[in-house]
């Protein structure tokens, strides 16, 4: 745990069932004249961008809306965002939908007032300018990103994922409505939310972790604990999905000013280069990751054995932390996650690389068992062809 550290959240929080039909409320008190809409072609089609419009439309408001964002999102959507919200004069930005639109949805936001291009404040705490107002509205449970200071954007000419850190780049508001999450598939709930848990998991374990990133990274992981597998199984059960969602903003909260570990820093480069959407990654990394990492923090990992409902009476300290891994492990084989590295096409010959990338990232620090990079290799080959090593139960 780290004895000096910084905590702000600037952005404000309006959460609830419904709370999406005062989005025009919250466009006016931020003084929004004309409203840019980011989404994807996914959330246009799951009829979520229809409940923005709507009470836009009655209020008057003029809105125009890009919904091109992809996956992995592009720096050259951020460009074209950024060129259709000149043209129409727009000065307030609503990102609807998973960590792709909103990432970019953010970084329209930032652009709005400050100079340059984006590959300009690739890094952390390099942008000179608060973002134009930004309102976030998340549709998937997961990466938090409706109030961390992170975009994630992909040059994809050169395969690279790059990650804009700025306090400047937090929305304004996080406008968190559960039922917008209730038409999320399974297969995404289950990524989405394994990548929360991921989140509160590796903040928790890792050395820049304080007291208040760990009372938010354990209230996540008991909400997950408790909810992942019924939001999966029962897309339609408002509990879950409620709880869910919390749960992901929640470990967000933890890891903004944490940062996370290598799951996150082998997930870079394993998304960018093999096209692995990112919750299935870390879903994939994550138990071997924990199991790499139990030594720098036995008692932790035995703790969260506890709060994933391991039994651990009578065991010792390391004993109970092993407990952790099992139930990731069974979590991830609940919810339908079953792929392996080698399923996206990484072998043996790509392993340096992705090693070598991956140990750039400012997560690798902050890990709390240093790696080489024979140690990130190792990781990976174990997530290539983990089968053998399920102790699940069926
Ligand atoms: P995503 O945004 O790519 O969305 C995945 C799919 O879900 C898309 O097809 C989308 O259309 C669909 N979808 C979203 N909401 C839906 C709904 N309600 N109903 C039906 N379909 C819906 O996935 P994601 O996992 O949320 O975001 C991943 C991206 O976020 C990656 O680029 C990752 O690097 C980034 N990320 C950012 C942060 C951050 O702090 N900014 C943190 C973690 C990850």
């Amino acid at each position: 745990m780290v004895n000096q550290f910084r905590y702000e959240i600037p952005t404000a929080i309006e959460f609830g069932n419904g709370v999406i039909n005062d989005l025009a409320k919250h466009v006016k008190n931020l003084n929004g004249t004309k409203v840019l809409i980011v989404g994807d072609p996914g959330v246009v089609q799951a009829g979520v961008v229809d409940k923005l419009t709507k009470p836009l439309e009655d209020n008057g408001i003029p809105y125009v809306t890009f919904s091109e964002i992809e996956p992995d999102p592009a720096i050259q959507s951020v460009e074209k965002g950024l060129q259709l919200a000149d043209e129409e004069g727009c000065d307030l930005v609503v990102g609807v939908g998973g960590g792709s639109s909103l990432d970019t949805a953010k970084a329209i936001g930032l652009m709005l007032t400050n100079s340059g291009h984006i590959r300009d404040y690739v890094g952390i705490n390099m942008v000179p300018n608060q973002a134009a107002p930004v309102i976030a509205v998340p549709t998937t449970a997961g990466t938090g990103s409706e109030l961390t200071i992170w975009s994630v954007l992909s040059d994809k000419e050169v395969k690279v994922k790059v990650s804009v850190g700025s306090i400047y780049n937090m929305p304004t508001l996080a406008l968190c409505d559960p039922e917008l999450t209730t038409s999320l598939p399974p297969h995404i709930t289950a990524a989405t939310g394994m990548d929360a848990l991921t989140h509160a998991l590796e903040s928790y374990v890792n050395k820049a972790t304080q007291p208040i990133s760990e009372g938010l990274s354990v209230q996540a992981m008991k909400m997950i604990s408790k909810n992942l597998r019924l939001a999966v199984v029962q897309g339609e059960n408002k509990e879950a999905r409620y709880q869910m969602l919390l749960a992901s903003l929640i470990a967000a909260m933890a890891f903004n000013t944490t940062r996370l570990g290598l799951s996150h820093a082998l997930a870079l480069p394993l998304g960018a280069h093999f096209k692995i959407p990112h919750g299935v990654v870390n879903a994939i990394l994550l138990p071997e990751v924990m199991q790499f990492n139990i030594i720098g923090n036995v008692k932790k990992f035995a703790e969260i054995a506890t709060i994933f409902g391991e039994n651990t009476i009578g065991l010792t300290t390391r004993e109970a932390a092993e407990k952790a891994v099992t139930a990731i492990r069974q979590l991830k084989k609940d919810v339908g996650i079953a792929q392996t590295l080698s399923d996206y096409g990484v072998r043996e010959e790509h392993l340096d690389m992705i090693a070598e990338e991956a140990m750039l990232s400012g997560n690798v620090a902050v890990n709390p068992v240093k790696p080489t990079l024979e140690d990130l290799k190792n990781i990976c080959r174990a997530a290539m062809y983990p089968v053998a090593k399920e102790v699940v139960t069926n």
